[in-house]
């Protein structure tokens, strides 16, 4: 299988802008913001999407939602942040290599769209 395009970040075979990184996960500024902070929390290991994550990735899954808390702290955002994750194309899903969405920095309004 070719690889994704957050394998050639983590692989640094192409550029992006890294804010956190460490044995099991990225994190990346996004390339099109949709808040002033807006983020990638991407795991190293490849899982196309969340609900093709089992029982063995519990670890990484468990990780990458403390790593969204720990950076959250780092970029002082006053605990004021949303998670989403897109799983399938059909809710908004382009790359299929599991990443958490980041936003703050805004006014977020409910429901998203
Ligand atoms: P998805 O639509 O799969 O939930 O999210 C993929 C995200 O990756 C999008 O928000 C998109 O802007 C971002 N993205 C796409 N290509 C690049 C890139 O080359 N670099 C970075 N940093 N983000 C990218």
């Amino acid at each position: 299988m070719s690889e994704t395009l957050f394998e050639k970040i983590i692989q640094k075979e192409i550029p992006a802008d890294i804010v956190y990184e460490d044995e099991l996960s990225i994190v990346i500024k996004d390339i099109h913001p949709q808040a002033p902070i807006h983020l990638l929390i991407i795991p190293k290991k490849v899982i196309p999407k969340l609900s093709d994550a089992s029982i063995e990735e519990q670890e990484i899954l468990g990780h990458l939602m403390l790593v969204a808390g720990k950076v959250a702290e780092q970029l002082n955002l006053d605990n004021t942040f949303r998670i989403i994750i897109n799983n399938g194309a059909k809710a908004g899903q382009s790359v299929f290599h599991l990443h958490l969405h980041l936003l703050s920095g805004r006014t977020l309004s409910w429901p998203p769209g």
